[in-house]
């Protein structure tokens, strides 16, 4: 896999920059699981140092060196495929450090921890002034980091292919052309035909929390989340963390109230985790373990999310085991609580979102954010801009910054060009299934059979095992024989909310 004499080299001289990323994963995962809280400055300083040994050791000439020949190698068509994927991701890395300063990224490390903070009080506080200045601050640094990485056309291509390889605003613009309309029309339709409700009792139910754990762990049994790889655990905010390819950790949260939020973040970083458990376990310890970018990451929990969890088969198979650690579902039936899972109404808060009205919360984000970096919109004008975007696309307005533009966590954390991938990610998610649905039958035919291994072989042979030996865009042509195509989306939508054919 790995014959070229100085591919293996590199390998070679990578492995300690992977141990340090795998402790890296290991402490940012502790840090929002088990860490006492006291913990967090210690925990700041050895992962600033940790990162900074890590960037040194990749910078170092003896590393970035072989790179470049390899690079050179590669161009004379002299590497195969998996070395050629080494060198494309480590070039892209080297790329980023050598190009944008030391002194911005240490600033923007910076700048994020205080940013957070004054992030969280703002938001509990209702206050966006106090969060301004931080956000003024991490656009500039943002638009310096857009600069030095290097843009065709717009600065805000830079950032977005810093989260998605190859993408850009343009790429972009022209997918939300075509989803926009199409998702109002969806929309209009859904709520004037109530086809699913708008709310549903369940969603007021008070649920036992350790109850709902017993219930995941038994879903995560049926899908083949083996507890000798893999870890189920509680945290603010769900997420997934892979510290190795026999390592996976994910975690889900229990509010006790409206289990459909515990459960969607549970099949949800599901989704995310089989991606990397599934990867070629050749790839360990090379650059390779993952997928390539975020929006293909979000693919796979999102397939899994809307795909089977949402799917009706889901609800009817999985009626039984839910009503047995839920009593109350006693009082509902499996097509209540179907409907429960695909309540569709506007509203405020993007994570609380459904499959159609998520789009318009990520296209105001794309929109505010593009306009903040080409500097058309000024940082004091954003929380009305967010105001007005909201009641134009969703037809609601937030009476609070705290409902508002300060509902997410990203921008604090610096992160611009990051939400366009969860658009990608529904996307898709889509087309998968429909390929899936072409090569190995009907999902929801495969669902009541309890067929998820056949699914999982499934996207294992088309994509997980490649980890991201391509780039996003060559991944999606080898999964799905075509380009990015919006259409199966709308198709999906149409088909489930609409009843159309
Ligand atoms: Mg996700």
């Amino acid at each position: 896999m790995f014959e070229n004499k100085i591919v293996r080299k590199i390998l070679l001289k990578y492995k300690p920059l992977y141990a340090i990323s795998h402790s890296l994963a290991l402490m940012g995962w502790d840090n929002e699981t088990y860490m006492p809280k006291g913990a967090s400055s210690e925990r700041g300083i050895a992962t600033a140092e940790l990162s900074i040994l890590r960037q040194k050791l990749f910078l170092a000439k003896s590393f970035s060196g072989l790179v470049e020949k390899a690079k050179k190698l590669r161009d004379s068509n002299q590497l195969n495929e998996y070395e050629s994927g080494v060198i494309r991701v480590l070039d892209r890395d080297l790329k980023f450090y050598q190009k944008v300063p030391k002194k911005v990224i240490s600033d923007l490390e910076k700048t994020r921890v205080e940013a957070q903070v004054a992030w969280e009080s703002a938001k509990s506080k209702n206050d966006f002034k106090k969060f301004k200045p931080y956000l003024s601050k991490l656009i500039e640094i943002n638009k310096k980091i857009a600069e030095h990485y290097g843009y065709e056309k717009h600065p805000y291509d830079a950032l977005i292919d810093l989260h998605e390889e190859g993408m850009t605003t343009e790429e972009f613009n022209n997918i939300f052309e075509q989803v926009r309309t199409q998702l109002s029309i969806i929309l209009d339709g859904v709520l004037k035909r109530k086809t699913f409700p708008q709310y549903h009792e369940i969603e007021a139910e008070k649920y036992d929390k350790d109850n709902m754990h017993k219930l995941s762990l038994e879903i995560l049994k049926n899908f083949s989340f083996s507890p000798e790889f893999c870890r189920l655990d509680v945290s603010a905010h769900p997420f997934t963390q892979s510290i190795g390819i026999n390592d996976i950790r994910i975690t889900t949260r229990y509010s006790g109230i409206n289990f459909k939020e515990a459960l969607s973040s549970l099949i949800h970083e599901y989704g995310h985790g089989l991606y990397d458990m599934q990867c070629n376990p050749k790839f360990a310890f090379t650059p390779l373990v993952s997928g390539p970018s975020y929006g293909t990451h979000e693919s796979q929990s999102r397939f899994w999310e809307n795909h089977i969890l949402k799917s009706r088969e889901f609800s009817e198979s999985y009626y039984q085991l839910i009503k047995h650690y839920l009593p109350f579902m006693e009082k509902y039936s499996a097509d209540e609580l179907y409907n429960y899972l695909n309540v569709v109404r506007p509203s405020l808060i993007r994570t609380e979102a459904d499959e159609i009205t998520y789009h318009f919360h990520i296209l105001l984000r794309f929109e505010i954010e593009k306009a903040l970096i080409e500097g058309s919109l000024d940082v004091i004008e954003a929380p009305d801009e967010w105001q007005n975007k909201m009641e134009k696309y969703l037809g609601i307005r937030p009476t609070t910054d705290s409902e508002g533009i300060l509902q997410d966590v990203h921008w604090s954390h610096g992160s611009f060009g990051y939400f366009p991938t969860y658009t990608i990610g529904s996307i898709l998610a889509a087309q998968i299934a429909a390929r899936i649905e072409k090569d190995i039958g009907k999902i929801s035919e495969l669902i009541t059979a309890g067929e998820f291994t056949k699914i999982r072989e499934w996207l294992r042979e088309n994509m997980h095992k490649y980890g991201s030996m391509y780039s996003p865009s060559e991944l999606i042509i080898k999964t799905t024989g075509e380009q990015l195509n919006p259409e199966h989306f709308l198709k999906y939508l149409k088909h489930k909310y609409l009843r159309q054919l």
